[in-house]
């Protein structure tokens, strides 16, 4: 072997080392550069935190889009609602139209939608069920401003002059309706983003063998059959409203064990963090009242 021919073979095993450490040194870039790839951008350029969060092992700390209720905390800076008004409300009626109201139950149209427009022009908050559930329980706070609108036993003069007023202000309500009087097809087709309707039992709206509502003496079976069925009608079980508001220990153990989660009586008052969540209080909405006392009620 001559000289020249061993320096040869010397350089080329240099250049094969220097090559296979370029090539390592190339293929560690284009790895990094797809690991960074994966953890950080979605397209946009931002760091993924959800996938930053997955890998260093934390919680999910995602920001998330705000929702409604915290947009209206931020517009009310921050103040919460110390008590909830339940507002109920029975029938209408059309003073232009030559009606007039049987008894204080009965609101002509006009002054409720003075009212709704009032609420409306207030940006009030509509929770649902499941919030005042929360709220009752202590466990959420509502912001001020908030309110429910209830309105019993789905009369003729409810779908005919309130629902109206209910969309053109865009109020969200509950109406509670005895369900063996309507069929789920009428109650799908007026159910809406701003309507929906709940139990005021199946058949319990008459008067018992003592003359109350008849919820209060009805045997186990008949009691627990009829909160079944109409809790099938609507479709759900969060909220029950008792017949003529009568209650006892027996309507109680029936909603417990039909599972309401939250009923409203008649009883006046709003409803505060620790209440009972099963004999909800209702602020009465009567006939004849001024704007001014409306206000005082809902503020
Ligand atoms: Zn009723």
């Amino acid at each position: 072997m001559s000289h020249e021919r061993e320096e040869g073979n010397q350089k080329k095993k240099v250049m094969i080392g220097r090559m296979t450490v370029i090539l390592v040194l190339v293929l560690t870039i284009l790895v990094i550069g797809i690991v960074i790839k994966n953890i950080s951008s979605n397209g946009n350029g931002k760091i993924d935190s959800n996938t930053q969060a997955k890998n260093n092992g934390e919680e999910d700390d995602e920001p998330k889009e705000m929702s409604e209720i915290e947009k209206v905390f931020l517009d009310r800076n921050g103040e919460k609602l110390e008590s909830l008004p339940i507002l109920m409300y029975h029938f209408f009626y059309d003073a232009n139209a030559g009606e007039t109201g049987r008894n204080s139950n009965w609101m002509e149209i006009s002054d409720f939608e003075e009212q709704m427009k009032y609420l409306s022009e207030n940006n009030y908050y509509y929770p649902s069920w499941d919030e005042v559930f929360r709220f009752v329980n202590g466990d959420m706070d509502l912001p001020s401003k908030s309110i429910v609108v209830t309105i019993d036993d789905g009369s003729e003069s409810f779908f005919r002059l309130a629902i109206p007023i209910l969309e053109k202000y865009n109020v969200s309500a509950t109406s509670f309706i005895v369900t063996s009087w309507f069929t789920t097809e009428i109650i799908n087709e007026h159910t809406s983003d701003i309507l929906i309707f709940r139990s005021h039992s199946h058949d319990m709206h008459r008067p018992g063998s003592d003359g109350q509502g008849a919820f209060l003496t009805m045997t186990y079976d008949e009691a627990y059959n009829d909160l079944e069925t109409s809790k099938n009608m609507v479709g759900s079980s969060d909220i029950f409203c008792y017949p003529f508001g009568h209650t006892n220990d027996f309507t109680f153990q029936m909603l417990t064990e039909t599972g309401y989660k939250l009923a409203v009586t008649t009883k006046p008052g709003r409803v505060s963090p620790g209440q009972e969540p099963l004999l909800l209080t209702r602020v009465r909405m009567s006939q004849g009242e001024p704007l001014s006392r409306f206000i005082e009620k809902v503020k």
